[in-house]
């Protein structure tokens, strides 16, 4: 099969969706992969490392586009890229189509077989193209909010560990599944005293089990979410309820109550935020104060760290990207739930339930 990566366009997307060592595999399984010229660039690897690995560089995205079988990228294609759809290309990459109709609409005009990493589901449920990226917001959070407990940056000037002798940073984390515990290791790592809350009790059991006398675990109440946050130095919100609209915990009446320069990282801000003052901000202005609270709100945190990103995600959908390519996409289908659950549309046709309910259509 004949493999395209092309440079990502989207504003601030430093992310590729092959690195070298993956072009290796791709090659060693007798395909043949075409990088556009930089691609990988913004994620520290070189033409000539993708050159080495047995890639063909190209400078022209255009020319990708047409040749190839499938298309691996990291974000959705936009506008300038729809005319180089073509029928039977295999396009595999985040996609996000239920908040995206033009996308949507585009992709079935072209005939293309989209393979989207955010509904490819595993036989146990779980979500292995979205993980990685929720491991690295998790961990990321706790950087963030270091940096903005800062005096400089507005926080209350704080670190989060102390020394001998002065009290610790007291973090606060909503939510204990895959970004909240990532946040918590961090958290216990950098030595603060740790609280999180979460309404699933046999996760808070994994969570004591994991971290043992390192971390308070609550069940996630209104009354608990607020005594927390009320002593907190820094609170990460990292709820979800999957398919449904994020809860807002954080309350705007618990802002006067809280110290005034505490920080709030709002991991759950791509789906809505678990804030009432949350609104989306931007990796170049990335936080705003509120009632004396700093609140960091970047709906792609991931961007921030692209090597160590493109890495993690790639790691993740090599092997399915593999099975695709070896078997093509009808046979891999055939083969595993698992690759069909990715397929949002096929041959001008929508094949995804989610999707299809978003936009208001029978499926
Ligand atoms: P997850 O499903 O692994 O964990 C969510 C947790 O929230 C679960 O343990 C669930 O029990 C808990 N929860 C549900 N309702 C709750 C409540 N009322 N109180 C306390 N806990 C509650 O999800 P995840 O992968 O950790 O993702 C969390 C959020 O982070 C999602 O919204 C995800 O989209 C987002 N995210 C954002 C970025 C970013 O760049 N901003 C990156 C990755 C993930």
């Amino acid at each position: 099969m004949k493999i395209g990566c092309v440079k990502e366009i989207k504003n601030n997307e430093f992310r590729v969706g092959l690195t070298p060592d993956n072009v290796k595999a791709y090659i060693a399984a007798g395909h043949h992969v075409y990088i556009e010229k930089s691609a990988g660039i913004g994620s520290g690897f070189a033409d000539s490392e993708y050159v080495e690995a047995g890639a063909s560089v190209l400078d022209n995205a255009a020319d990708i586009w047409n040749m190839v079988d499938m298309m691996v990228k990291v974000k959705e294609p936009l506008e300038s890229e729809y005319p180089l759809f073509h029928d039977g290309l295999i396009l595999y990459t985040y996609l996000h189509l239920a908040a995206d109709k033009e996308q949507m609409d585009a992709l079935l005009k072209g005939k293309v077989k989209a393979v989207a990493y955010e509904t490819l589901q595993e036989t146990d449920r779980s979500l292995p193209l979205l993980a990685p990226m929720s491991q690295i917001a998790g961990r990321l959070s706790i950087q963030e909010g270091a940096k903005y407990l800062e005096k400089k940056f507005g926080g209350a000037g704080i670190l989060l560990a102390g020394v001998p002798g002065t009290p610790k940073a007291n973090v606060v984390i909503l939510g204990g599944g895959t970004v909240g515990m990532n946040a918590c290791k961090i958290a216990v790592g950098m030595g603060a005293n740790v609280t999180i809350l979460d309404v699933n009790l046999r996760r808070l059991e994994q969570l004591d089990n994991m971290f043992g006398a390192h971390v308070q675990t609550l069940y996630s109440t209104d009354s608990n979410v607020e005594r927390a946050v009320k002593d907190a130095d820094l609170v990460i919100g990292s709820v979800l309820i999957p398919g449904g609209s994020t809860p807002k915990l954080f309350k705007a009446k618990y802002l006067p109550e809280m110290k005034d320069g505490a920080v709030f990282v709002d991991v759950a801000i791509d789906q809505g935020g678990c804030g009432e003052t949350s609104h989306v901000t931007t990796h170049d202005d990335p936080v705003y104060i509120k009632d004396g609270v700093v609140h960091y709100c970047v709906g792609n945190m991931p961007g921030a760290v692209p090597r160590t990103s493109t890495i993690a995600l790639t790691n993740a959908t090599l092997r399915y990207g593999l099975q695709i390519a070896e078997k093509g996409l009808e046979e891999a289908c055939r083969n595993s739930e698992v690759i069909s659950s990715g397929v949002n549309t096929y041959g001008g046709k929508l094949t995804n339930k989610n999707v299809a309910a978003a936009h208001g259509y029978d499926y």
